[in-house]
């Protein structure tokens, strides 16, 4: 007889799971992921003893026909790896198909799901890798899961456990951890029936301001660098808040948590000099990487990741954060500077990226018929003043330009029938850094890649947007006092609305009387003129009451309402000053590329489509 046996599959199941699941954090975890890569907008997790007595992990995602919600437990059943290829471009969380077994395996587990296109869902009880109901379901759309009895079939591991207070600690690091990575998801956290996170939808500083607390808002220095090889978003804390433990350093990649000795190492270097002794930095970085780039498939639990080009990714991280700390020691600086003076590595410089290639001859006047072609070529700095005295010389910034040509260029949709056109601004002289004002509205200014074009009513609409999230998320808005107040008649629904969201209007500063069927407004936003208070008064009932959005959408609705309606004014941008500080409080946006309403308010023309147009 032989000697060797093959593992019944529930022991073997059992001792796997050990590596997948080590505490109730991990279920946590293995769960939320799953609901994120399930497509979930919404996910409730309840605790009960810090696990030990109950999780549940509720999702609105895509839920599961009957067959799948019985494969998902098999140990390898995963629907998010088809072939050995798609191991190398992941985009989920999940890909082992390891969770649902282990978990399975050593607790008493209830899943609830349905598809939105059933009637109705499925239920399914398991304990112990085994079945023991299956059936028919009344359910809401999506996957609930309920666990109880951890470890019931494991002593060793139940006795491992630590007190409740650190293995609630470790459910609340996993929560924070998936919850800062999608700032676009609803998560609720709650734990013995107490609430302890309503993270609604936001920006990434909303979240991180949500999960840290609202002192952090203004400690936070934005990172936000875009190099071939990695894409860097984020906040640092300044350095004057650093903590004394190493609790809020935060790595994601591809919006995947993980941990990194490396990487910390160069985060930390950048803060060198500037931190009190036994202080660590604190940080919030997501890095981009193309999937094929990185390796999520060292360690089981996948929180170390292997980076092909961890070397550069250290430079970038170290230079730009520098940067950003210097930027906010000094004034800060225009953005268009801090891509020239971006300090790569010297081996980065040798690779073929960002370095396009100027064709300009000083001497040629885009408007005179008789100049001949462009024929000098080169990259750096020198000729990149060339070319913009070249355009100061030759009339951009002059009445007598050619506008039509670049409108064309741009197909400037819309140029806002609300403004007028000013007059165009003379330049500074100063090389590199002129900027022109075109119709009243477009910013033109040269980049060391060629022209930069802002829309400067969207840009104006960005920042207000931006400063009354950030004031909003601590305080309630700025208002002014009405010397007059406002009337407006609302039907019985608008009236409801009103009602039921007036304390939230009143956070952001607008303040009603209900008189029989009217609104009497006797305070608005301080931001909003005259001009612009009733069309924002109107667009906020048009949000409140007829838009099919949830409550958590809601505030950034209004906000965009109100930024929208107060950059209708007219913007004075009759000095270079005026110019300049709408420029740079743009950069200061988190978001600086497209409206909260997804317009483009930045495009760029690179040097060799210029040239292509004079070819
Ligand atoms: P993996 O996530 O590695 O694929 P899991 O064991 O975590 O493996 O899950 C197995 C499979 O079960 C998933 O691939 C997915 O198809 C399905 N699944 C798990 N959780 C959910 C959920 N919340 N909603 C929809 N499908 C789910
Ligand atoms: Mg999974």
């Amino acid at each position: 007889m032989s000697l060797i046996q093959l593992l019944p599959d529930h022991i073997a199941n059992q001792i796997a799971a050990g590596e997948v699941i080590q505490r109730p954090a991990s279920v946590v975890k293995e769960l939320m992921e799953n609901a994120m890569d399930a497509g979930a907008t919404k996910i409730d997790v309840n605790i009960k003893e810090s696990g030990k007595a109950l999780i549940q992990v509720v999702d609105n995602g895509s839920g599961m026909n009957s067959a799948d919600a019985l494969l998902c437990f098999e140990r390898h059943a995963t629907s998010k790896v088809r072939k050995a290829d798609d191991l190398f471009s992941l985009v989920t969380k999940g890909f082992r198909g390891e969770a649902l077994a282990s978990i399975a395996a050593i607790a008493h587990v209830e899943m609830r799901t349905r598809l939105e296109s059933d009637d109705t869902g499925i239920q399914i009880n398991i304990e112990g890798s085994k079945v023991v109901s299956n059936v028919e379901a009344v359910c809401a759309n999506g996957t609930s899961f309920e666990i109880k009895n951890l470890f019931y079939n494991v002593p060793a591991r139940r006795n491992f456990l630590k007190s409740n207070q650190v293995e609630f600690r470790h459910i609340q690091d996993e929560f924070e951890r998936v919850a800062l990575a999608h700032s676009n998801v609803h998560f609720t956290l709650h734990h013995n029936d107490s609430e302890i996170y309503n993270l609604t939808p936001g920006v990434l500083r909303k979240r991180v301001v949500d999960v840290l607390g609202r002192k952090a808002n203004d400690r936070l220095v934005p990172i936000d660098e875009s190099t071939e090889i990695v894409e860097l978003k984020g906040f640092v804390l300044k350095p004057e808040f650093a903590r004394k433990t190493r609790g809020e350093q935060y790595l994601f990649v591809n919006d995947r948590f993980f941990k990194s000795n490396y990487f910390n190492h160069a985060i930390n270097k950048a803060f060198e000099g500037l931190l009190k002794e036994r202080t660590f930095a604190s940080y919030f970085l997501f890095l981009t990487v193309d999937p094929q780039k990185i390796d999520v498939n060292v360690h089981p639990t996948k929180t170390e990741i292997k980076f092909e080009e961890e070397k550069h990714i250290y430079s970038i991280l170290l230079s730009s954060i520098r940067l950003a700390l210097g930027k906010y020691n000094i004034a800060p600086t225009l953005d268009f500077e801090r891509e020239t003076t971006f300090d790569l590595p010297s081996e980065m410089r040798s690779k073929p990226i960002n370095e396009p290639v100027i064709r300009v001859n000083p001497n040629y006047n885009p408007f005179d018929s008789n100049t001949s072609k462009v024929t000098s070529t080169g990259s750096k700095g020198k000729k990149s003043e060339n070319f913009s005295d070249a355009i100061n010389k030759h009339g951009f910034g002059t009445k007598e330009a050619k506008t039509a040509d670049w409108e064309n260029f741009y197909s400037i949709e819309d140029s806002s029938k609300e403004e007028e056109t000013a007059p165009l601004i003379e330049e500074e002289t100063t090389p590199g850094i002129s900027q022109f004002l075109i119709k009243g509205n477009y910013i033109f200014t040269p980049s060391k890649s060629g022209f930069m074009v802002i829309h400067a009513r969207r840009a104006y609409e960005q920042i207000l947007y931006t400063d009354l999230i950030n004031s909003f998320i601590t305080n309630p808005v700025e208002s002014q006092t009405l010397l007059f107040p406002l009337e407006k008649e609302l039907s019985k629904n608008e009236l409801a609305s009103w009602k039921s969201n007036a304390m939230m209007l009143k956070q952001l500063g607008f303040v009603g009387e209900i008189k029989d069927n009217e609104v009497h407004l006797t305070a608005v936003p301080s931001v909003l003129q005259d001009e612009t208070i009733q069309k924002a008064l109107d667009r906020i009932i048009e949000t409140i009451a007829h838009r099919e959005i949830d409550k958590g959408e809601i505030a950034h609705e209004l906000v965009h309402s109100i930024a929208k309606s107060a950059a209708m004014k007219k913007m004075n941008l009759n000095s270079m000053d005026a110019v300049n500080d709408i420029i740079e409080r743009l950069f200061q946006c988190e978001n600086h590329a497209y409206t909260p309403g997804n317009k483009q308010i930045i495009d760029t023309l690179s040097l060799e489509s210029i040239d292509e147009k004079f070819r």
